[in-house]
């Protein structure tokens, strides 16, 4: 019997992270599982409504079976956090850090109302952020299988379980040299200042021991970008893994499709934009975003805007200063002389839409997992700027191993923006020039995006690997649903 037909009953709770990053593909993924069928809910907190209801009005407009639908938990009291401050892009900007750690206290206090959720919907999967290694033991003591959703590539899923399973960190406790990550497909070498020290080593520990119990792991990615890391995931790592991605891609139909995800504003923006980029010629701009969180400081943002009037190319930039204010700007009249050339946007861009317009030519990235299927998905070669978490990892996937970009050379891991290292005007422009140029390299490098962008959109199309591996994965829940003892409605927690 087809997956179709199993999978109008089967009912699925998605609760992500409260982060752009993973509310956004959790969205796209709970789309995907909708459109065949699925009954899907996503759970978040108050705040983080208006980041998931523009997205719901729209897909349920054209989902036939049973629409997405919201639930909402509150967030926890007395967190030490701003008021209203229930997503890390809403953390301000000044003592980030120390309201980061604030954020990730307050997070596992959801486990009371995850529970009331889960005693009352019963769903029969629940598909959690990585980041709630909490939630398998609630969705455990209702029989409820758990599907991990971490948000990264497969790559880093390996090379993470090979930092931990090796320790090649112990023999290279500090400095810039450079370390081999062992026992995988290909050579990798990092510095060892790319990597982060050994905060939440504990906590990450019960990610880990978490993740091991769970149903499996569900992976925005598509096989063909990374065969040798599907595999030694589920080979070596050994975890049961389904590869459903690009998930942004079933944002795909139309312009206010492209536009709806991510904050409202961006869909005021889209018009203007849109105008601004059909007046450039084909592959001619260079995009330039660092994600939800990616906030620098005056001094390099000055630098940035130097580097990218001096490469000429046309260029939209989505600039955030760590002061929210223009000091960063260079003098005598910056914005007058890029003005026609360099579309600036202080706050939220529709990027899909903007990586999918005929004249952006590539993408300058801070090597968040979402830009780079982002990318990937609308075929641009990159220019890589990591700044912290997993992104100089997949800095070494896109430079070493796909081969479609080019290092602007960051060597140090830093959250604050303050504790970086200014990458000077010189070397972004060449980077910039490396990138949307004519060598050899340039070429290739376009040529294998343009490759991998092709496949992106093959393996979600029916018949795709991500189609089939979603098709695989709804059989084998309805199969376990079929087969499972029916938890009886629980009478809610007192
Ligand atoms: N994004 C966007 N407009 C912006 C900034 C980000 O649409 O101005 C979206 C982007 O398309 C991606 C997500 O937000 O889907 C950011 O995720 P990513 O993993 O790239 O970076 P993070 O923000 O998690 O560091």
């Amino acid at each position: 019997m087809s997956s179709e037909r199993h999978s109008g009953s089967l009912s699925m709770l998605f609760f992500p992270l409260m982060a752009p990053g993973h509310i956004l593909p959790t969205l796209d993924m709970a789309k995907l599982f909708a459109m065949r069928g699925v009954k899907a809910t996503i759970l978040t907190t108050p705040a983080n409504a208006p980041l998931v209801q523009p997205f719901l009005a729209r897909a349920n407009a054209s989902l036939a079976a049973y629409p997405m639908s919201l639930r909402l938990i509150p967030f926890p009291p007395d967190t030490g956090l701003p008021e209203g401050c229930e997503n890390l892009s809403s953390i301000p900007f000044r003592d980030r850090t120390a309201l980061v750690f604030k954020f990730f206290d307050a997070v596992p206090r959801l486990r009371e109302q995850f529970d009331w959720v889960l005693r009352e919907l019963l769903p029969d999967c629940v598909v959690t952020d990585g980041f709630f290694p909490w939630t398998y033991d609630a969705a455990a003591e209702l029989g409820i299988p758990r599907l991990v959703f971490h948000g990264v590539s497969f790559f880093y899923l390996c090379l993470i379980d090979s930092v931990h399973r090796n320790r090649p960190l112990e023999s290279h406790p500090a400095g810039a040299e450079a370390l081999v990550i062992p026992g995988l497909p290909h050579r990798i070498e990092m510095l060892r200042s790319q990597l982060p020290g050994s905060e939440g080593e504990e906590f990450f520990a019960q990610v880990r021991e978490a993740d091991s119990k769970s149903y499996g792991v569900v992976v925005n990615s598509f096989y063909e970008l990374e065969p040798d890391y599907a595999r030694h995931y589920r080979e070596v790592v050994g975890r049961r893994a389904w590869h459903i991605g690009p998930v942004a891609l079933c944002n795909s139909d139309t312009n206010a499709d492209k536009s709806a995800r991510g904050y409202e504003d961006a869909s005021g923006r889209r018009d203007d934009c849109l105008e601004w980029l059909d007046g450039k010629g084909a592959g001619s701009v260079l995009y330039v975003c660092f994600g939800s969180m990616g906030e620098f400081s005056a001094a390099q943002l000055r630098e940035l805007a130097l580097g990218l009037e001096a490469c000429g190319h046309p260029f939209v930039w989505v600039a955030r200063s760590d002061g929210g204010d223009d000091e960063w700007v260079p003098e005598g009249g910056f914005e007058e002389r890029v003005r026609g050339r360099g579309l600036i946007i202080r706050g939220w861009a529709p990027q899909i839409l903007i990586l999918n317009h005929a004249s952006v030519g590539g993408f300058v990235t801070h090597c968040g997992w979402n830009s780079i299927l982002e990318a990937v998905s609308a075929g641009l070669p990159l220019v890589t700027w990591p700044l912290f978490a997993e992104q100089f990892y997949n800095e070494r996937l896109v430079v070493d191993v796909l081969g479609i970009g080019v290092s602007v050379g960051v060597r140090e891991y830093a959250m604050k923006p303050e504790d970086r290292g200014v990458v000077d005007a010189v070397t972004i422009r060449n980077a910039a020039d490396e990138v949307m140029g004519s060598s050899d390299g340039a070429q290739e490098r376009r040529r294998r995006a343009r490759e991998l962008g092709e496949m992106a959109r093959r393996a979600v199309e029916k018949g795709g690997s991500s189609y089939k591996d979603m098709s695989n994965l709804i059989e084998q829940l309805t199969e376990k649903k079929k087969n499972a003892v029916q938890p009886q409605p629980q009478p809610p927690l007192v």
